[in-house]
């Protein structure tokens, strides 16, 4: 087990861009934003939560949760977060410290110029905590050049293996933070992980064999080379927009921050989604989600990310 988890993390740290510790939990994606909620933040503390759609709404009631006093900062849905409007906001909030960000917001299929929004957080002089759950490994995130504090991802997206591992790649300074925080924890505590991942074990009974499909998911996106499949996934993307607007759908996302590993399209007024989505599935063998929260019945959203060409 000691050599699995070495070989995952070492390679979840290329994929991740980060040279940062990369802590290995069992558990959803949800579990890692938690992860990131309970070591970072205590309760009272003022945390912006830069909303564009349901997992930044998810990332907000998570804080919510465990105390934090959350700002939300609520963009129309299928637009990106303006990083204009949050060195604003950041600006009238000296007393945030923390923000929230979505990378690639799934519900809308929109993707975040998270870059841009981590240098604004950055220069603010904030820590910038980031959902990466459906990015990271499906397109380029190089959490050490842009400097964000906190990623996290989560292993049934373009880790291409089954659901049950999380990863947060945490930095000197959220180590230092978490060090001093005061939320809750126990299942989630990120300094038992690192003390155990020292020996090559984790603090609790990992899903070891969800871990030996992460680290075939690694072998391969290393094998095929992250830029090549940075660009298959984009290369999906185009093709997938381009055959749904030919079938009369309008994409959802703005343009120039459509993802490249999910795409969200309103369909005509006549076309009754659920049936939609039970014909592909029961006379094609194609399954495809609808809209999620506030967008239920009004979208299909085409997953091509991780093993899809
Ligand atoms: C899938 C996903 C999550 C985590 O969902 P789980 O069902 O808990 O794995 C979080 N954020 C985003 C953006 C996601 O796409």
């Amino acid at each position: 087990f000691a050599a699995l988890l070495e070989e995952v993390v070492r390679g979840a740290k290329s994929v991740f861009g980060t040279d940062n510790e990369v802590v290995v939990m069992s558990s959803s994606g949800t579990g890692g934003l938690e992860s990131a909620i309970v070591n970072l933040v205590s309760p009272g503390d003022r945390v912006l939560a830069a909303i564009c759609g349901n997992f930044g709404e998810r990332f907000a009631e998570i804080a919510t949760a465990y105390g934090a006093d959350v700002i939300r900062h609520e963009v129309e849905w299928g637009q990106p977060v303006d990083p204009d409007d949050l060195r604003r906001l950041l600006a009238s909030h000296p007393e945030v410290e923390l923000v929230l960000l979505t990378h690639n917001e799934t519900s809308t299929g929109l993707t975040n110029d998270l870059e841009a929004l981590v240098a604004v957080v950055r220069e603010a002089g904030r820590m910038a905590v980031v959902d990466g759950v459906s990015s990271v490994s499906s397109m380029p995130v190089e959490v050490d050049r842009i400097g964000a504090d906190v990623v996290v991802s989560g292993s049934q997206k373009g880790w291409m293996a089954p659901p049950g591992v999380a990863f947060a790649a945490v930095g000197q300074a959220a180590w230092e933070r978490a060090e001093k925080s005061k939320a809750p924890r126990f299942y989630f505590d990120w300094a038992q992980h690192r003390k155990f991942a020292a020996k090559g074990a984790t603090p609790w009974t990992p899903a070891v064999s969800v871990l030996f499909g992460v680290r075939e998911g690694i072998r391969m996106l290393l094998e095929e080379g992250l830029d090549n499949a940075y660009a298959r996934h984009r290369r999906c993307a185009d093709a997938v927009a381009a055959g749904l607007q030919g079938m009369g759908f309008t994409l959802f996302a703005a343009e120039g921050y459509r993802s490249a590993t999910v795409t969200a399209a309103v369909p005509h007024a006549d076309l009754d989604v659920k049936a939609y989505r039970k014909l592909l599935r029961e006379k094609f063998g194609v399954v495809i989600a609808g809209g999620q929260g506030k967008l239920e019945g009004r979208l299909v959203r085409v997953g091509h990310l991780g093993y899809v060409t």
